[in-house]
Parts: structure tokens; C-alpha cells; sequence
């Protein structure tokens, strides 16, 4: 673990050729760090890429990736539903600086198809919107994109590479808060940027990528988003962060199978109860999306889902009886963890744009957790109980 802000050179010509990029090596760990980069190679493995940069928030890598490819009269399709600090980014911090955004069912590709333009640059999909909890076609959103030379750019932190790979199903760059799943414990704020290799940058409307690309081939985005972006925004992420989400990493297979497991028995009991007027998992069987989770995702829906209780004071009552689970913003912790979207998230939209969202005022998200099934169902049903009083 390399904590150091800065790196000391031999002599003035080594340190010349570091910083021109003709010799390997590190300057400031604002642009690089040794157990950062230990990180990016196996961030970038798990997911097939070429390579990654690792920021210091999953806001800070949509962030870099957005201000790096998006230019003023520059248009993105957005899945809608989706994080509320992304739905932010790119309405309230791109919008002024020019770029449209909209805000659009992704999960139907014609819809997706329809609203292409000459000036589409980036389709941006989660690959389960949280908390819409939808699942995307991968592969012919990329179809899309890549008829119009526009970038895929795919949000995976519900799913991570344990999941699903995107880039397989044509995705250009990845992105994760690696601060969910990945890390897994909730010891630290992390995100990631993989490049997949796919996208062709030469003889398209991405002059400045191009030419990153034809110097330095395949690593032409990242040396591109590396020099500019990720350097001048300020987005890298502490040392000591990074070696914590290395360490989340060692475990990561295992307990998503585990989140998905128990997040599924927890969708089954809630759907089965008479009390629980919806639930939406994407895993559960005979649900619009459960085919898309076996053929994209290898049948695991991860440890997240969203049910609703009638009205906002049964959600707020629900809650407050829960004994084990806690009320937490966070997801992908090895506890389980509860919020009310529409009043905490959600708060800042009017009620017509959460609802648009797919965020109603009777909403509660679970993040579900690593315990004992059997711990987890008992303080729902009680929980449910204790409610209706
Ligand atoms: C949490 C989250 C983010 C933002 O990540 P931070 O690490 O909190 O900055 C982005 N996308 C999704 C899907 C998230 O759940």
C-alpha cells in the first residue's frame, strides 16, 4: 500500500521522460499510484477490458467519462430510472454546459432506436437501473450505438463482473461504483472506468480520442480521459481506498452469489404475501425481465430490489419496525440496508418526475444483505406486521 502523494525521482532526465511518457513511472498520485493501478489491472482483467482508471467515487468516473467524451450540442440517451447523482450529472452540471440529455425507456430498444439523432454521441444504460430495476438489452443497444457511431457506456455496479462482463455483449466503457459491491463493506468510496476495447475512434465525431488512439492504439481512450479528464478534475481516489476495494475484491464472486441468492428468497416471500401490493426483482420468475437476467447475467439478479407498501406512511412504519436491517443510503454492504427513495434520493424532484422515474412514494429498496436467510425474512415479516397496526 503505496500511501504518498508525490513520487521522487533520480535525475531530472528520468523524471522528464516519466512525465512525457517515454518511461513507465509515477509523478503524483493525482494522475497515478502504484496500489491504485494494482486495482486498475485487476478491475480491468475481471471485466476483459484493456485497461481501467480507478476514480474516487462511481460520480467521479461518470464524471470523467461524460466531460471527456461529451462536447457542447452534443446529445446522450439516458435509460431513465436510474441513480439519482447521475440523472443530476447530467441535467443539472451537463445541461448548462450544453449537452442534452434524455432521459428515455432504454429497455426498449425501439424507443432507444427511435430517438437516435445525428448529434447522439452516448447511450447510458445501468445494467439494472436502481432503482427501476430494469434490465437493458446489451447487445442491441450496442447495435445501435455503433450504427451511428455513438459509445455504449454501461453503469454495472448492480451487477459487477462477478455478473456479467458488458463489454461480451458490446458495451465501450464500463463504469462502477466500486463503492457497492465491489468493495462490499462499505470502508470506502471507489469507482472505476474499463475501457472494453470495442469502440473504433478513428474517422468518427471523437476527433480528440482519435488521435490518442492512433498513437497509443488500444489504450487511446484512457491515456486520452488520463491526460485530461481524470488528471484535471481531481477525481483519483486515496491510496488507502484503493487497497480496501482490492481486499472487497478477494470475496466478490462469492458473496454475489450470495446477494443474489437471498435477495431472491426475500422477492419470492414478499410476492407471495397478500400485504405486499408490489415487488419488483428482475430474478423472480415470470417477470418481463427475468429471460434478459438468465441470458445477460447467467440467471443472478444481484442483492438489490425494490417493493411498495400502498403509501408513504406504511413505507415510513415498515422501516422504523425493522430490527436487524438498517435504514442506510448505501447498497452492496454485507448487511442488509433499507431507504425510502421518493423522501431521501428522490427528494430534490417534483412528484410527477419521481413517478417518471419510476419512483413512487410507497417505494422502500433493499439492499440485501449477507445474513442468514432465514434472519432476513423473519424481520421483514415482522416488519410488515408491525405496519399494518
Ligand atoms: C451509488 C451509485 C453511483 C454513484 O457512486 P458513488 O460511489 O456513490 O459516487 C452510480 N451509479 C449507481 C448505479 C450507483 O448505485
Amino acid at each position: 500500500m503505496v500511501q504518498s502523494a508525490t513520487f521522487a525521482h533520480s535525475n531530472a532526465e528520468g523524471m522528464a521522460d516519466v512525465f512525457e511518457g517515454r518511461a513507465p513511472g509515477h509523478v503524483y498520485t493525482r494522475n497515478s499510484n502504484p496500489t491504485t493501478v494494482a486495482l486498475e489491472s485487476r478491475l480491468a482483467e475481471l471485466e476483459g477490458g484493456v485497461g481501467c482508471i480507478a476514480t474516487s467515487s462511481g460520480m467521479a468516473a461518470l464524471s470523467t467519462v461524460m466531460l471527456g467524451l461529451l462536447r457542447p450540442g452534443d446529445e446522450m440517451l439516458s435509460a431513465t430510472g436510474i441513480f439519482g447523482g447521475t440523472v443530476s450529472l447530467f441535467q443539472d452540471i451537463l445541461g448548462p454546459f450544453g449537452v442534452r440529455t434524455r432521459l428515455l425507456d432504454a429497455a426498449d430498444n425501439d424507443t432507444i432506436r427511435a430517438a437516435v439523432s445525428p448529434a447522439t454521441r452516448v447511450i447510458f444504460v445501468e445494467t439494472i437501473g436502481n432503482p427501476r430495476m430494469d434490465v437493458p438489452d446489451l447487445s442491441a443497444l450496442a447495435d445501435i450505438a455503433h450504427a451511428s457511431r455513438a459509445v455504449l457506456v454501461v453503469d454495472s455496479t448492480l451487477t459487477t463482473p462477478a455478473l456479467v462482463q458488458p463489454g461480451q455483449w458490446g458495451a465501450d466503457i464500463v463504469v462502477h461504483s466500486t463503492t457497492k459491491f465491489i468493495n462490499g463493506h462499505g470502508t470506502a468510496l471507489g469507482g472505476a472506468i474499463i475501457d472494453t476495447g470495442r469502440m473504433e475512434w478513428a474517422n468518427g465525431p471523437f476527433d480528440a480520442i482519435a488521435r490518442f488512439a492512433e498513437q497509443q492504439g488500444p489504450q487511446g481512450l484512457l491515456a486520452y480521459l488520463r491526460h485530461y479528464a481524470y488528471r484535471d478534475l481531481g477525481g483519483c481516489p486515496a491510496p488507502w481506498n484503493s487497497h480496501q476495494i482490492l481486499q472487497g475484491l478477494e470475496t466478490l464472486t462469492l458473496r454475489m452469489r450470495v446477494h443474489s441468492d437471498n435477495a431472491l428468497r426475500l422477492a419470492e416471500m414478499l410476492s407471495e404475501r397478500k400485504d405486499v401490493p408490489w415487488v419488483n426483482y428482475p430474478g423472480l420468475a415470470g417477470t418481463p425481465f427475468h429471460a434478459r437476467v438468465n441470458t445477460q447475467f447467467g440467471g443472478l439478479a444481484g442483492g438489490v430490489l425494490t417493493f411498495g407498501l400502498g403509501d408513504q406512511r406504511r413505507a415510513f412504519a415498515f422501516l422504523n419496525a425493522l430490527t436487524n436491517a438498517r435504514l442506510a443510503a448505501n447498497i452492496g454492504e454485507t448487511h442488509t440496508l433499507v431507504i425510502h427513495p421518493a423522501s431521501t434520493i428522490f427528494h430534490e424532484y417534483a412528484p410527477d418526475e419521481r413517478l417518471s422515474m419510476g419512483v413512487t412514494d410507497d417505494m422502500v429498496r433493499v439492499s440485501v444483505g449477507l445474513e442468514p436467510i432465514g434472519e432476513i425474512l423473519d424481520d421483514v415479516a415482522q416488519a410488515l406486521a408491525a405496519s399494518l397496526g
